[in-house]
């Protein structure tokens, strides 16, 4: 499917960049060697994934079809990723565990982001439009490989010397969800809180799978998230595997000012795990 249809598709969301978004490369292949040595990168805590379910609250996101939110969707999604992942020996820490009275904000997400140096951010979202899964990288100019562990990062572009990684996380999920035969649209969109973060990071924007034959799936269908769920837990530990972080590397600086996240009381207390 051509590049410019696709990236439509991504309206809902992704959009939200005030840096147009760029069609992906063809996804490269971009999967080190497992006899390459280890890249000297950042001590990011190689067993930490942070989720990050976007939307909640009042911002409901978009509206699915069934009268389905797009809030809700990739709550449960994180929720149902949250086991798999902990199957592979990672620790998970959600920006959110329910439904919260107030939406947090970008800068919040970002906040607990960093403080984590996890090994991976994932941004999940959903839409009803496109087919298969949009994975989004920062569009920001990759500034290096790698940040140095000193260097107090500018806030509004700190994302900028991870872009490298955050690209190799992008391949390295793309390239998996294509092996579980899963459409997949690679692309470069700074949707936030995406350019304040120091951890690779992507946006996951899940879609429809719309087949060439045959009934579509919604993003709600559970086999289809399962699907997902696998593909992007096998990513995962593969990315850990080959972005070994160098042992006498430091934690990079979190960027200043870095906005503390606000508890936030669940609407729905019963939800939250
Ligand atoms: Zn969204």
């Amino acid at each position: 499917m051509a590049a410019s249809a696709l990236l439509l598709s991504t309206a809902t969301c992704l959009a939200q960049t005030p840096a147009s978004p760029q069609p992906a490369q063809p996804p490269p292949p971009a999967i080190p060697s497992p006899a390459a040595p280890p890249r000297q990168v950042p001590a990011f805590y190689r067993n930490l994934i942070l989720l990050d379910p976007a939307h909640g609250g009042p911002d409901t996101g978009a509206q699915l079809p069934d009268n389905v939110l797009e809030k809700d969707v990739v709550l449960g999604f994180a929720q149902r990723l949250r086991p798999a992942l902990a199957a592979q020996g990672f620790t998970v820490i959600s920006t959110r565990d329910s439904d919260p009275a107030a939406t947090l904000t970008t800068d919040q997400r970002a906040g607990t982001a960093n403080h984590l140096h996890p090994l991976a951010c994932i941004l999940l979202h959903a839409t009803a439009t496109g087919t298969g899964i949009h994975i989004a990288s920062s569009s920001l100019t990759p500034l290096g490989d790698g940040i140095s562990p000193s260097r107090a990062l500018p806030w509004a572009t700190a994302q900028a010397q991870i872009v490298p990684m955050s690209l190799r996380l992008a391949n390295e999920i793309g390239l998996a969800l294509s092996n579980a035969q899963l459409p997949v649209v690679l692309l470069r969109a700074s949707a936030p809180p995406i350019d304040n973060l120091i951890c690779p990071a992507v946006t996951v924007e899940l879609a429809p799978l719309v087949p060439s034959s045959g009934d579509p799936s919604p993003v709600t269908d559970l086999a289809y998230q399962q699907r997902m769920i696998e593909a992007i837990t096998t990513a995962l530990a593969s990315f850990r595997t080959h972005n070994t972080p160098a042992p006498s590397a430091a934690p990079p600086a979190p960027p200043p000012p870095a906005p503390k996240p606000t508890p936030v009381p669940a609407a729905n207390p019963g939800a939250a795990k």
